[in-house]
């Protein structure tokens, strides 16, 4: 094929890192997967029960854009017993992935700037390249809070967008409530749109969530099913922010994703009345078997949420000491320069059972011995 064919847009970022550890992993024999970024408890049995019921009665249509009544009613009236804002709308979305590209989409023009913190989720670099952004990135390291002051440096004329995601992937990392709030100000006082990556809301192991959108109303959060609970491949998700942004967010979907698979709509009505607690719970009892499992051998900002954990490496770049760990020891985790400018550090995803935890942890304390 003609290179001349691609677009310039496809060609400014690369297949996923994360694609690339999978195929690897694809070719051994029992490997130690701790690289996988989904739930790995099963899909509530109401949920699931609501998704044949759904099929079977006929939802096999397209739903409306904004999505279907019984889904979008229920979520708009939890968003405002939550918010209390007049003019935050939500639109169901394919996923939160689905409402990230709509949300760029709409908000950004070419040579814009986005605010994105290292470490990131991939998608973010990628996304904001292809709508023709500039990244600017405001490094987090080493205990991956938020140094308002490190963002309040880096706006320019030209920033557009800042992109929060907490809890965090890669890192597990929930910022505090105070840098929540100051964030939400900057944002606010210098008219910059606030999107919040609010995927891992349910998964605050040491505290309640926090929502930047309790302090600027102009948040335009981005939600989804997909982790709390358990259902990536059934692409519902939600964005819920002022009507203007929601208005043009839709009107994309009407040319883009269209709608959000219909069927899986009911069973995200169904799935909002589900209990997920003692899900969440033995996710928290996991991340605690990961930090008394690392103790003394890595040096690991606790998480306090999500499902992962990023130890720096304690030796070598996190891409030589992935590449050992799956050559040498069948163990797949996720080198740190995937979702940062760094290579220092790997993600442990603990999304798994503990016998598979507990074998990870072995490898792990025998490669930190050298
Ligand atoms: N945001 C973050 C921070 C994520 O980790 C993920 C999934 N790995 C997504 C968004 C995408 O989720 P969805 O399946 O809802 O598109």
């Amino acid at each position: 094929m003609p290179n001349h064919w691609i677009a310039e847009r496809a060609k400014c970022f690369d297949a996923s890192g994360i694609r690339k550890v999978f195929d690897l992993g694809a070719k051994l024999v029992d490997p130690i997967n701790l690289s996988i970024g989904q739930p790995d408890f099963e899909v509530p049995e109401p949920v699931r029960r609501a998704a044949i019921d759904a099929i079977e009665s006929g939802y096999n249509g397209y739903s409306v854009t904004q999505g279907a009544a019984v889904l979008r009613e229920k979520l708009q009236a939890q968003v405002d017993a939550v918010h209390g804002h007049d003019d935050r709308r939500l639109l169901v979305t394919s996923g939160t992935s689905g409402g990230l590209f709509l949300a760029l989409m709409v908000l950004v023009n070419p040579g814009d700037e986005v605010i994105v913190f290292d470490p990131y989720f991939v998608m973010y670099n990628a996304l904001a390249r292809v709508v023709g952004a500039k990244v600017v990135h405001v490094d987090t390291y080493p205990d991956f809070q938020i140094d308002v002051a490190r963002v309040a440096a880096a706006i320019t004329r030209r920033t557009k967008l800042i992109l929060l995601n907490s809890p965090a992937n890669p890192t597990g990392a929930v910022a505090d409530e105070e840098s929540i709030r100051a964030l939400a100000e900057l944002a606010d006082e210098h008219d910059i749109v606030l999107v919040s990556d609010e995927i891992y809301r349910d998964f605050c192991y040491d505290g309640p969530f926090v929502s930047p959108a309790k302090f600027n109303r102009r948040t335009l959060v981005i939600d989804g099913f997909s982790k709390s609970h358990a259902v990536p491949g059934w692409r519902v998700g939600f964005a819920h922010g002022p009507s203007a942004i929601i208005q043009e967010m839709t009107k994309l979907q009407q040319y883009s994703f269209v709608c959000a698979p219909h069927p899986f709509q009911w069973a995200g009505a169904v799935a909002m009345d589900v209990d997920n607690s003692q899900e969440i719970a033995a996710y928290r009892r996991k991340r605690d078997l990961v930090v008394e499992g690392l103790a003394g051998c890595y040096d690991l900002s606790v998480p306090r949420g999500a499902f992962y954990a990023f130890p720096k490496t304690p030796w070598g770049t996190g891409s030589e000491f992935v590449g050992r760990a799956i050559t040498e020891h069948k163990l797949l985790v996720i080198p740190g320069n995937v979702f940062s400018r760094r290579d220092t550090h790997f993600r442990i995803s603990y999304a798994v059972s503990d016998a598979v935890i507990e074998r990870g942890i072995e490898v792990l304390r025998r490669m930190a011995r050298g």
